[in-house]
């Protein structure tokens, strides 16, 4: 019922980071993963290190997510080299920190674009195709974010919260055609995104009194929920955002 094994998957911003260990946890139950990032370079290193595993397959793609027409042009390139992919997790992110009313507009852009926009510029082409084939798998990570706010990131928790809608806006267009839509709320997990909160001391105590589980996540355990998602396991399951947060959100 979890097996997915075979089956194709395309995780954006999976040349580090959490989208690196959730293309692992793929690899590891034996999916072809097709690894991305914006540099073709540090994306065949990221591929290599798990083609090591010697379970499942590893390709490699190189876009921009913010670039509707790169983001379509490469779609439909691995769309005829691979075939149309059972699983899409749109994971690329950004985040960046300053109070509102010095926030760069620029800086709102970005965020919106490589957030929010680009959850829409990759599935749209790629739920056509699974619309054509009667099947498919999208997973959208969001965040704590996508429903609680925090002093300095109102664009990046605007952003997630946009992603939040959009996979039900997504579920309710494509669930008819055996697509289902689905969102993982990460809470805390340290990686390069949020170096600059793991590293100070004070937030890093704030995490760990703010989470009732007192730790940061461990990205491990963002694998279990993808596999639910990802598996026909959730098969009548589409809409949801489900929080991976050590209860943080159940509680204020
Ligand atoms: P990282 O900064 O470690 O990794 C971000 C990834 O996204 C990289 O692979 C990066 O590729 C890719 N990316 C960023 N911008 C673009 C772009 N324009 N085009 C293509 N790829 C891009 O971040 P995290 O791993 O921490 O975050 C991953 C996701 O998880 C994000 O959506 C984030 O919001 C979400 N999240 C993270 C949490 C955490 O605690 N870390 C908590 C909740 C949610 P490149 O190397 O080319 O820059």
């Amino acid at each position: 019922m979890f097996d997915v094994a075979g089956r194709l998957a395309l995780v954006t911003g999976s040349n580090r980071g959490l989208g690196n260990a959730l293309a692992r946890g793929l690899v590891e139950a034996g999916a072809h993963v097709v690894i991305h990032g914006r540099d073709a370079a540090a994306v065949a290193t990221a591929a290599d290190e798990l083609r090591a595993l010697d379970t499942g397959k590893v390709s490699t793609v190189a876009f921009d997510v913010t670039d509707a027409a790169a983001v379509t042009g490469a779609v439909e390139e691995l769309v005829e080299q691979l075939g149309v992919p059972d699983i899409l997790v749109n994971n690329a992110g950004v985040q960046r920190r300053a109070p509102f009313t010095e926030f760069d507009s620029a800086d709102w852009d970005l965020v919106m674009a490589t957030n929010l926009s680009s959850v829409f510029y990759v599935s749209k082409p790629i739920a056509k195709a699974m619309v054509g084939r009667g099947s498919g798998k999208i997973i959208n990570i969001a965040s704590v974010q996508s429903q609680l706010a925090r002093q300095t990131i109102a664009p990046y928790s605007a952003s997630k919260g946009g992603v939040a809608m959009l996979t039900k806006g997504m579920a309710a267009d494509l669930s008819r055609d055996n697509i289902q839509v689905n969102a993982i709320s990460p809470g805390y997990f340290a990686t390069e995104m949020n170096e600059a909160l793991w590293s100070d001391p004070a937030f890093d105590d704030w995490v760990k009194k703010r989470t009732p589980a007192q730790r940061w996540g461990r990205l491990d355990e963002l694998i279990g929920t993808l596999l639910f998602l990802a598996s026909d396991a959730s098969s009548f399951v589409t809409g949801q955002n489900i929080f991976v947060d050590g209860g943080m959100t159940a509680v204020v």
